[in-house]
């Protein structure tokens, strides 16, 4: 079975095409730039990458070109693209409604419409995606693989907010929690590794990016994430704040003059890593600037790894324990230094690393960081969040 994972934002569209078989990754790349330009970047194992400048108007554009790489006779890795048999999408929000996977049909795009207003960011483009293809492969089914339906077991004193309880009933204002597929495929992923049944361990994951969440699973579930209303709370993330006391918001905003829109940008894109240094939202540039004697960035690196610290303790507290603690994407796979600021003095819970391990792990594979004496195992394991895409989507189809 020949599955394609599409995962579509605002101005880009990135694509997989897995065969379900063998579990290989024929083609992946994606389209930039949608709607102001656009290139293309387009790999096939073995092959050389293919990059291309072309005009993407349009989601439908870039899907339309994407299909034309996959069946081309030198780029190609397929004869037609009848030959994908399921497409399975990622989406960043399915609100309320949507507690699992789902096939895409009229009703779920309508359901998405309706809840634009809170996924501004993500929900357009992902609908799009979903449109066009719809109309390029109207025979093919589609599953709509969403971020949040990992926390749809999430007890409600978890997910309601300290706020009058209306904002919930009326405006629907909640914790809904990210980046779900990273930490349930992690999740999955450990106890495999472990040789454990899911439902025996307590685990906190953390997924360490561009954007971060950290999430506790108990017994296989998500009880609790850093990620709330927006994927803006939580930890301090590349540009983005994390967590703040809310009333400094309308404070700053009175004081400098900022309409809503402007405060959101500098929460969104002006703060975290990039705000606290004035260098940098890239974890490797801020080491590199604090290892040259930077205070500031010293400082960005001690928020973010304290910031990380209270989580642990926190779901820790919840769970009533901890089997095993999880570190994965771009800053918890390759960033050594960030794991052994974490995890520094925390043997009072059982936390201890192998810091020989931790320095010398080896890339892009699950690796025991653990210390000999450790109650708790400390796990590095790579994300992989198209494959779990693929995965439910062969399970729906089937
Ligand atoms: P996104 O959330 O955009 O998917 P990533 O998971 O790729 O982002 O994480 C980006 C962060 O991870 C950056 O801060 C970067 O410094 C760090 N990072 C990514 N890859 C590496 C690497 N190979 N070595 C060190 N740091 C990396």
């Amino acid at each position: 079975m020949k599955i394609l994972v599409i995962n579509s934002g605002s101005s880009s569209l990135k694509y997989q095409l897995f065969d379900m078989d063998s579990g290989a990754v024929l083609a992946k790349g994606g389209c930039e730039r949608i709607g102001a330009g656009g290139a293309v970047t387009h790999k096939v194992p073995g092959r050389e990458n293919y990059t291309m400048e072309v005009d993407l108007p349009s989601h439908d554009r870039a899907l339309e070109i994407v299909f034309a790489l996959l069946t081309d006779s030198e780029h190609g890795v397929i004869g037609s693209i009848e030959e994908i048999d399921a497409v399975g999408h990622r989406v960043a929000h399915g609100g309320e409604k949507y507690k699992q996977s789902s096939l895409v049909d009229p009703e779920l795009i309508n359901y998405l419409e309706t809840i634009v207003p809170i996924n501004p960011l993500h929900g357009p483009p992902a609908i799009k995606g979903m449109r066009a293809c719809l109309r390029l492969l109207p025979k093919t089914p589609q599953v709509a693989v969403f971020d949040t339906s990992f926390y749809s077991e999430m007890e409600d004193f978890r997910y309601i907010y300290a706020l009058p309880y209306e904002f919930y009933t009326e405006d629907k204002i909640r914790r809904y929690g990210f980046h779900g597929t990273s930490h349930r495929y992690v999740s999955q992923k450990t106890a495999e590794i472990l040789g454990k049944d899911i439902k025996d361990l307590k685990m906190i994951t953390c997924h360490l990016g561009n954007g971060s969440s950290i999430t506790a699973v108990d017994g296989g579930v998500a009880i609790d994430t850093s990620m709330g209303f927006t994927p803006q709370e939580g930890i301090p993330m590349g540009t983005r704040s994390g967590s703040v006391d809310p009333t400094i918001i309308p404070y700053i905003m009175k004081k400098k003059g900022l309409d809503p829109d402007e405060m959101a940008d500098i929460l969104n894109k002006k703060s975290g890593l990039l705000g606290i240094t004035g260098i940098s939202n890239d974890f490797r540039n801020c080491l590199a600037e604090a290892q040259k004697g930077n205070d500031r960035a010293a400082l960005a690196l001690k928020i973010l790894s304290n910031g990380i610290k209270k989580h642990i303790g926190a779901y820790a507290a919840e769970m009533n324990g901890l089997d095993v603690l999880v570190f994965t994407a771009g800053i918890g796979e390759n960033q050594c230094e960030i794991r052994r600021m974490v995890c520094e003095n925390m043997n009072w819970l059982g936390i201890e690393i192998d810091n020989e391990k931790n320095e010398n792990f080896t890339r892009g594979i699950p690796f025991d960081i653990s210390g000999a004496n450790a109650r708790v195992k400390v796990l590095i394991v790579p994300t992989d969040e198209e494959y779990m895409i693929a995965l439910d989507t062969q399970r729906l189809v089937k």
